[in-house]
């Protein structure tokens, strides 16, 4: 019997997994991706909660351990740099994986790309769908047929605009913008240390990574200017506005970013929809449901992937049905997360000095017990 062949629009991190998990339910899936080649940026992400047993299920987890950043604490400074208080940056024991973005996507990708057809630099133009499949309109290619579409495209996803409507409808503000950019490893000297400024309306993180050290930075601005993506002389005066005037290294930082040829810029957001699915096209990973500051839109995507290929396995060639359990099966993971994500925001970058004092008195807090814990568990046998 022919193989379902399934378009899957993004090669991040949704897209690779899923490929991966479809091939081995029976499908036949090609991937489509608009870069040239798998995308390089972003920082750490940390593979966590449900996605370590889709991991392990891979057999990655062992190679994604080999790849994982050293770093095991942050160090919060106060606005004129001076250490206030240091956290280990996760519980000893825990499962959970920090990797660079580019890294997590490499391994899911090399996984997936014996067993998926990947076709670079290009997109989806147009899906026109019917009872028996989905006509794909290409960029480059030639226009093709298939029995499903998922939009694994990510936040600006093309697939969900195409299909459901502009961006704007589904996609909340968090008042926060996100601004990265690659240093020189010689810009870190402790290669575990997550270093973090906090100043009101403003955080500024130098995060080790495993290769190349980035600058983070996360702020909110009085008054937003309408979002250009593609307007990088605007994205670096924002930055050199929000931040002048701050101490510590924030000049050398700006500077980088400043000197940088296309730094990574856009605003924190949420993405909420009624629906995941129409017809034949359904949504995955950040498409769907994104919780940008939470960092664990990765794993999510990974247990989307997991959870997508199993119900469509699972409900033997009805996707109707298998869309409704994946979606209601991952907005279970998902509803918590994007209820706290507004607080959360607030929490990590208070726009009062008032509000840093509460969030460090919660960071100690939280560490208290755990230090406690530390000091009470018995001593390793040699
Ligand atoms: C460059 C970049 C940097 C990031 N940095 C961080 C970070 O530092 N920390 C963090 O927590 N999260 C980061 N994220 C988000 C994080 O990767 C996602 O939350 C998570 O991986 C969810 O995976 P996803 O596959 O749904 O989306 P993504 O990982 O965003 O992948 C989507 C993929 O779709 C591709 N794509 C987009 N539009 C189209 C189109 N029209 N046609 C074909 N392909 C398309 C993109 O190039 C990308 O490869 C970043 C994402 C990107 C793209």
């Amino acid at each position: 019997m022919k193989k379902p062949e399934v378009l899957v629009v993004g090669a991040g991190v949704a897209g690779p997994a899923l490929a991966y998990w479809l091939a081995r339910s029976g499908y036949r899936p090609t991937v489509v991706e608009h870069a040239r080649e798998l995308r390089s940026g972003g920082s750490a992400v940390v593979v966590k909660g449900p996605a370590i047993p889709v991991a392990e299920r891979m057999g990655i987890l062992p190679g994604l351990r080999e790849l994982a950043t050293r770093n095991r604490s942050l160090t919060l400074l106060d606005p004129d740099g001076e250490r206030v208080l240091r956290l280990p940056t996760s519980p000893e024991g825990s499962p959970a994986v920090e990797v660079t973005r580019a890294d997590l996507s490499e391994v899911l990708h090399r996984s997936a790309r014996g067993e998926a057809e990947f076709v670079f630099d290009d997109t989806v133009t147009a899906l026109d769908q019917d009872e028996g499949g989905v006509d794909v309109t290409f960029r480059r290619s030639a226009p093709r047929r298939f029995d499903l579409v998922v939009g694994a495209d990510g936040m600006h996803s093309t697939t969900r605009r195409l299909v459901f409507g502009p961006e704007r409808q589904f996609v909340s503000d968090l008042g926060l913008h996100g601004a990265t950019v690659p240093l020189h490893p010689d810009a870190v000297d402790d290669p575990s240390e997550l270093t973090m400024l906090t100043a009101p309306n403003r955080m500024l993180v130098i995060h080790p990574s495993r290769t190349t050290p980035l600058a983070i930075f996360t702020f909110r601005v009085a008054r937003p200017a309408p979002h250009d993506r593609k307007n990088t002389a605007l994205h670096k005066r924002t930055v050199a506005d929000a931040y002048a005037g701050m101490r510590w290294r924030t000049p050398e930082l700006v500077a980088a970013y400043l000197d940088h040829p296309a730094p990574y810029f856009d605003p924190l957001t949420t993405v909420r929809m009624p629906s995941w699915s129409r017809g034949r096209v359904v949504l995955l990973g950040d498409a769907a449901a994104a919780t940008a500051l939470l960092g664990d839109g990765s794993s999510m995507a990974m247990a989307g992937a997991h959870a997508l290929a199993e119900e469509l396995a699972s409900h033997h060639g009805d996707h109707t049905r298998a869309f409704a359990t994946y979606e209601s099966r991952l907005r279970r993971e998902v509803r918590p997360r994007q209820r706290r994500v507004g607080l959360l925001s607030r929490l990590m970058v208070p726009s009062t000095m008032a509000g840093l004092v509460v969030r460090n008195a919660v960071g100690r807090a939280v560490d208290l017990p755990l230090r406690r814990a530390r000091a009470a568990a018995p001593a390793p046998r040699a």
